[in-house]
């Protein structure tokens, strides 16, 4: 099952033989057929206004009903299940299904009747082909594993996936059960547990699809098919026995455990299910994951990676402000009346500015790429093409693809006119006063409309734009490293910055894929702000004693992804310090730089980047600790402090720090701040993000332990007013939960 898409947008035209169909009844309805006169009956998913097709209650009833006719017409000689949406053949469940607290009764309800009527379509005695054209994930595919022949064409678009797992819950309407049997168990269990969702021409090397064919095509090869009659039954696998997936239930859990820390528990589930199933009939491994579903549903970590999901989708959606006086009226407009960027020009070649060029290339617009130059600019030409050749392995782009992005950039190592660019992203070195300079010329050289956005990570956009004859088309876009990886964008309202510049900004974001999320001007924006101090007090505790290792381990085992001494080294010793003293600057009660950083970046101890911080970094080898960094440690009160007192004093400090973002209004909702951490840094999705957590603790207990510490001495512990505030009252960042 699962995984669903955005909100209904009005449907792109469909195609021939869908404007043939009449819908049936006075509703309009998802699922239409239409018999051919060689007997081929069309199966069309079409979910009026809107650009997906979800399995939602109406259109389950209403596949029941095409199965119905199907079963009771002899005329019929075989069945194709199509999409004629534009992108999406089926997304699965609808996941608001599952959403807060949903009375498992209902659950189990719906499970059972996805499963009884795939189930259906398994039993036809004549055969049944999924036409695969867009994505089809959770249910989509499961509908598919439940039909003869899968055929999938080899677009973009096209995308398979049993993404459940990832959700907090595992396939239940037949992917754990029929997955395995189609593809072998250790296939199976290979993409079930990792949730993923991949390319057609990976899943016709897997056996998941059998055919790729074009997209024009896929109705004539599908009718052939028919006409070819049922497949044979393909031998059972020789691996798929009790014995082979016993000892693989074993193995795996192991690994599980240790990857997961036990916070995932449906990727255990899953496992369980999918290696006891196997060697059960298939009504019963049904059954399996029937109470494999109920059961997790009832985590608190579904419902926070569910909730997680829905953020997303609400991101994809978020509008902002009054769209859009200011826009040239004669280009199209987008959904939210934003004129959409056609030309962008980026400042700066280095790690940021090469990767949003790209990105934007991969995306299809024209980009001019300054340097200071050609030496520089020929560096970053050629990380992108090192992006575009991985994307390339990886099937994220085909060469031709690659070769027509890398062409799109036009590399700029002399000035250049900006006047036609609609939008230019500045991306040079993190100076403030390098930054104005830059500024003030970009003013010179773009045309009257153009918008001028920054990438800084912590300077204020709000004395950028004062700089410039155009203030109020200033707006910082602060993308995340690697670009091509990290989805959010802060969006950053400088105070002069328009509404309708600031919802073309949030537009442009949705516009290349990313995720925005709306931030006021102010040091550190939001995830950098909340996510410092937490870096800050791992160099305090290092300073103090407590070994990378130790710090790394305790926030691995609380969730995150990766420990904040690594992550140090990751964003470099030399930036985190220039961030640090930014944010220290203007948080000076409660921020101090550890002096740790600013002697790892005199020693040249900075990170990946030169091989050596706090690890030593080789080009395949785990890092290992660097010996060299014992000299800067000043005592040992840290040395035996347990995981827990390390995670509650790192923790703690996030959560002030949040909430006081909530508190002067950086964001507009708690919900901002825990997309963004998840996003942005990667907390502990699981969790919820910093608020929710804070909120699961308990805000009174949380408080008292916060107010403990700073009474020992530790000030940065006093919590906010709001914390303080809400906690006295018993209440909870999200009052409505
Ligand atoms: P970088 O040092 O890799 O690249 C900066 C580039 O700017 C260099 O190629 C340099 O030659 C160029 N440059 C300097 N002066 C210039 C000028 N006058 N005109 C044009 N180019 C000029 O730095 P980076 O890591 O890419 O960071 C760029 C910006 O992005 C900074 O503001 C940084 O704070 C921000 N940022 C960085 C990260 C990160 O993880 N690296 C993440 C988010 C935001």
């Amino acid at each position: 099952m699962k995984t669903i898409l955005p909100e209904p947008k009005p449907s792109p035209p469909t195609s021939d033989f869908a404007r043939r169909i009449a819908p049936v009844g006075n509703l309009p309805r998802t699922i239409h057929h239409t018999v051919r006169d060689d007997g081929v009956c069309m199966l069309t998913f079409d979910r009026p206004n809107s650009s997906a097709n979800i399995f939602d209650r109406e259109t389950l009833e209403e596949l029941r009903q095409e199965l119905d006719f199907i079963e009771s017409a002899p005329q019929i000689k075989g069945v194709v299940l199509v999409s004629v949406k534009r992108s999406i053949f089926i997304a699965g469940l609808d996941l608001k299904t599952m959403g807060e607290n949903p009375p498992l009764a209902g659950v189990r309800e719906v499970i059972e009747f996805g499963q009884t009527l795939f189930n259906r379509v398994a039993a036809l005695n004549i055969p049944t082909v999924a036409a695969i054209h867009g994505v089809a994930v959770g249910g989509g595919y499961e509908i598919s594993l439940a039909c003869d022949y899968r055929l999938a064409a080899p677009d973009r678009a096209t995308k398979i996936g049993l993404p459940e797992t990832k959700l907090g819950l595992l396939p239940a309407w037949g992917g754990s059960t029929r997955l395995p049997r189609l593809i072998g168990l250790p296939k199976a269990l290979d993409f079930i547990l990792a949730g993923k969702t991949i390319a057609p021409q990976q899943a016709l090397k897997l056996g998941m699809v059998d055919e790729l064919v074009p997209a024009e095509r896929l109705v004539a090869v599908a009718a052939r098919k028919i006409h070819e009659g049922k497949p044979h039954q393909r031998n059972p696998w020789l691996l798929n026995n009790a014995l082979v997936a016993s000892a693989m239930a074993v193995r795996l859990r192991r690994q599980l455990l240790k990857k997961t820390r036990g916070h995932y528990p449906a990727v255990l589930k899953a496992l369980e299910v999918v290696t006891r199933g196997i060697s059960k009939s298939i009504p019963d491994s049904l059954a399996l994951e029937r109470e494999g579903i109920v059961e997790l549903v009832q985590f608190e970590s579904c419902r926070n990676l569910l909730r997680m999901f829905f953020l997303q989708e609400r991101a994809k959606k978020l509008k902002v402000g009054q769209a859009s006086s200011l826009s040239p009226s004669k280009n199209e407009k987008s959904e939210t009346g934003a004129t959409p960027v056609r030309r962008a020009a980026v400042i700066g070649a280095g790690v940021m500015g090469a990767g949003i060029a790209q990105w934007l290339s991969a995306r299809g617009l024209p980009v001019i790429l300054r340097d200071i130059n050609t030496e520089q600019v020929a560096r970053g030409m050629s990380s992108i093409a090192k992006i575009y050749r991985d994307g390339n392995k990886r099937h994220v782009f085909t060469p031709r693809e690659a070769r027509d992005g890398m062409d799109r950039i036009f590399p700029a190592p002399t000035e250049v006119p900006l006047r036609h660019v609609d939008l230019v992203i500045e991306a040079a070195v993190e100076n403030l006063e390098l930054k104005k300079k830059i500024f003030h010329r970009l003013d010179e050289l773009a045309g009257d409309e153009t918008i001028l956005a920054t990438n800084t990570s912590a300077l204020p956009v709000s004395e950028l734009a004062a700089g410039t004859r155009r203030p109020e088309r200033v707006v910082g876009l602060h993308f995340f490293n690697p670009v091509h990886r990290m989805q959010l964008v802060e969006i950053i309202a400088a105070r002069q910055t328009a509404p309708e510049i600031l919802q073309r900004a949030v537009s442009f974001a949705q516009q290349i894929g990313k995720l925005p999320v709306v931030v006021k001007d102010s040091p550190g924006f939001l995830v950098n702000r909340i996510l410092m101090p937490y870096l800050v007090e791992a160099g305090n505790l290092f300073e103090n004693g407590a070994s990378p290792a130790d710090l790394d381990e305790a926030m691995l085992d609380f969730g995150m992804p990766m420990g904040p001494m690594r992550l140090l080294d990751e964003v470099g010793v030399d930036v985190a310090l220039h961030v640090a003293q930014t944010l220290a600057a203007s948080f000076s009660d409660r921020m101090k730089v550890p002096a740790i950083l600013g002697k790892m970046a005199e020693a040249g101890l900075l990170g990946r980047k030169n091989g050596r911080g706090f690890y030593l970094h080789g080009k395949t080898a785990e890092p290992q600790p660097n010996p060299q960094t014992a000299a800067f440690v000043q005592s040992r009160t840290a040395a035996a402090w347990s995981r827990q007192d390390i995670q509650e004093r790192m923790v703690f400090l996030m959560i002030n720090e949040a909430a006081r973002c909530l508190e002067e209004q950086i964001v507009a909702e708690p919900a901002d701040v825990d997309f963004a951490m998840i996003l942005g840094t990667g907390f502990a999705p699981f969790r919820g993000g910093p608020l929710r957590y804070a909120d699961s603790v308990g805000l009174e207990k949380l408080a008292g332990a916060m107010e403990l510490l700073a009474d020992c001495g530790a000030t940065q512990f006093k919590p906010c007013i709001l914390l303080h505030n809400l906690a006295a009252d018993g209440k909870k960042f999200y009052s409505n939960s």
